[in-house]
């Protein structure tokens, strides 16, 4: 936490998540006391003599020196961050992968073992068992669910577990009082990708997980207008992350982190809405009659139901749904839609629907596909804050057009 300057006067931790949405990590009075988050548009900073560099240097008085290093607009949108998850400290960076590349970079060496959940983003699943090889690391990949096989695969040079919850596109929850309970046994870090859930459904830091990691891209932001991305956890590590960040530099600007905060006051009532309105969605598309099959955590019917239950406060945005018939019938419903845009992306106010098969999965062959569960007539629908009823009339005439 930023340590709060002379007679000024910081939000405390014990104000509701709201609250501390739009004032945590800043200092009350603003420059020019303006209401709104100063924008710092600057690449250095300068030192007003040589005693101050000496300060700064010597001494270790706050000072800001150049912009990859750090920056005002910048700290406080890491405050913010940090206090949300219930984290010690915390680093913005220009992108989700930005970050999650970054962190697992900081934390390994050649030699060491890493662990993943099948489950997880392609792009970070990628890095480790592609890219992170030529560099000598190990990378295994288990089962989602299976913490026995989890525990199985640990070795004495096991560096850390990473895993997300919820997952893409099933929305499946890990059970994180389990992983905590493995990686504390076996005395390895656990690094959760939170962005499904995020602080509003699910802390992992309070479950004793060690960092926590987010594509605030998504639901922080929330706007579908910029890509970020964050890592929270205790200041020991996020100091060691810090110390490469500012050597590979994928940092956020100044401006990007006031659209940031900016997104971020409204996120507690973007989330909540969201999740109320995806679980009335979830329910509607359970009941029709050309849907197959609906992917929910907070539907009785999903088989992590009762984790998530315990687990989370919301069951999120996110929603996916098989319907009746074959490719060409899914072509035909994303088509018809008239509210609900085709794309990528989720935890923005507009709703957007998209279909991993021709989108995320367009170069596996069908077998491939359907062995991770992709099969054609998959959607995965990325609910925004339109009225809740107006989707579902969306839904509803799309899945009633007839080819
Ligand atoms: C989007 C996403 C990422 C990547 O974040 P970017 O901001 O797009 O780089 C990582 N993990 C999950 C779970 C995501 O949804």
């Amino acid at each position: 936490m930023r340590k709060a300057p002379e007679k000024e006067k910081i939000i405390e931790k014990k104000k509701s998540l709201s609250t501390r949405s739009i004032h945590a990590a800043e200092p009350r009075r603003r420059y020019a006391d303006s209401i709104t988050t100063p924008i710092v548009q600057t690449s250095t900073f300068t030192f007003e003599n040589s005693q101050r560099i000496e300060d700064y240097t010597k001494k270790g008085k706050e000072h800001f020196e150049y912009g990859r290093y750090s920056n005002p607009t910048t700290k406080i949108a890491e405050g913010r961050l940090a206090d949300l998850e219930g984290a010690e400290a915390g680093i913005v960076f220009s992108s989700g992968m930005s970050a999650i590349t970054t962190t697992i970079l900081a934390l390994v060496q050649a030699g060491d073992h890493i662990v993943f959940t099948d489950d997880s983003y392609k792009k970070t699943l990628e890095f480790c068992n592609s890219f992170l090889k030529k560099f000598g690391i190990d990378c295994t990949i288990v089962p989602f669910g299976d913490y026995d096989a989890l525990e199985g695969v640990i070795k004495k040079n096991t560096r850390f577990i990473f895993s997300e919850s919820p997952t893409n596109p099933y929305l499946n929850i890990f059970d994180l009082v389990k992983l905590k309970k493995i990686a504390a046994k076996h005395g390895i870090l656990t690094l959760i990708d939170s962005t499904f859930s995020t602080p509003v459904n699910q802390r992992p830091i309070e479950f004793g997980i060690d960092l926590v990691l987010q594509s605030a891209t998504k639901y922080l932001a929330g706007h579908n207008d910029i890509l970020a991305g964050a890592v929270l956890g205790r200041k020991e590590l996020i100091d060691e992350i810090r110390t490469l960040h500012k050597m590979v530099g994928g940092i956020m600007d100044p401006h990007c982190c006031y659209l940031l905060l900016r997104g971020l006051k409204t996120f507690p009532l973007r989330v909540q809405r969201q999740n109320e309105s995806t679980l009335t969605i979830a329910r509607f598309l359970e009941n029709h009659p050309r849907v197959k099959q609906v992917y929910y955590p907070f539907l009785e019917s999903h088989p992590h139901y009762q984790i998530a239950k315990e687990q989370m406060a919301g069951g999120g945005g996110v929603v996916s749904f098989e319907i009746k018939g074959n490719l060409t019938d899914a072509k035909r419903f994303l088509d018809s839609l008239e509210l609900c845009f085709i794309g990528p992306s989720l935890g923005g106010v507009e709703t957007l629907i998209t279909h991993p098969a021709m989108v995320s999965y367009y170069d596996y062959t069908k077998k491939e596909r359907l062995q991770l569960g992709i099969s054609d007539t998959l959607f995965r629908l990325a609910v925004g804050i339109e009225d809740v009823n107006d989707i579902i009339a969306d839904l509803e005439q799309g899945l009633r057009t007839k080819g």
